[in-house]
């Protein structure tokens, strides 16, 4: 029987992609470029690249922050200050929050049926820390664990052990993860011997070969996976 599900963020509980969009919007327009879709697009499609690189433990997250912004004004060909950027940037980022599928009403109502609420995020512990407090996870979660502040990202097996660790009478056999990323959360759930449930909201073809307990394309599917999953 599940007792504990652990909880990614972005992409997940929240969309990112609209976070991304409106923040490096505002913040190309304060740089003085008028921002395209095919610029945020490119920019998407580098920070993920990025962010799977610390994943894979090549790069680490100071790295990235600045590398990633290197590389997209190289592309689009223009000069700014990209330590200025990067700032005003993850300000921005921790601003705006969009839920997934009125994904806050579903953690209340777990919480309101017992079971016990973890945020594993891979992140900036600043951003995500405001970002999990104005959207009120904060306040549901029975705690909050942030890569940044672990020293290790997901899917790194040191992440899941601090995370099993912090757990009160923690049991692998009573735990869900449900994430997004293929690499990061699922990856990361196989490793760690927890069951994984793959949010899908665009219906892809998964592109990695890992164990996929549960695929859901609604986050309010996971009621009914929690509910039969009564052993
Ligand atoms: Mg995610």
């Amino acid at each position: 029987m599940i007792r504990n599900i652990l909880w990614d963020v972005d992409g997940t509980l929240l969309n990112f992609k609209d976070s991304e969009k409106h923040a490096l919007s505002s913040c190309l327009m304060g740089a003085g470029i008028r921002p395209t879709d095919e610029m945020i697009a490119k920019y998407s499609e580098i920070n993920k690249s990025f962010w799977e690189r610390l994943e894979r433990g090549e790069l680490t997250r100071d790295q990235i922050l600045v590398q990633r912004f290197e590389v997209f004004f190289d592309l689009i060909g223009k000069k700014v200050n990209i330590s200025k950027f990067e700032k005003a940037y993850q300000a921005a980022l921790a601003n705006v929050f969009f839920y997934y599928d009125n994904s806050l009403m579903l953690c209340q109502k777990f919480k309101e049926e017992g079971f016990r609420q973890y945020v594993v995020t891979n992140g900036v512990a600043s951003t995500q820390n405001k970002k999990l407090r104005d959207s009120k996870f904060y306040y549901i979660m029975d705690d909050v664990f942030i890569s940044d502040e672990i020293g290790h990202p997901k899917p790194n097996q040191q992440f899941f052990k601090t995370v099993f660790d912090s757990i009160p009478n923690f049991s692998k056999e009573e735990t869900i993860i449900i994430g997004d990323s293929l690499t990061s959360d699922i990856r990361g759930g196989n490793n760690a011997g927890i069951q994984c449930c793959w949010y899908n909201p665009r219906g892809e073809k998964p592109d990695l070969n890992v164990r996929i307990d549960y695929e859901i394309k609604h986050l309010w599917e996971l009621q009914k996976i929690l509910n039969n999953n009564i052993k």
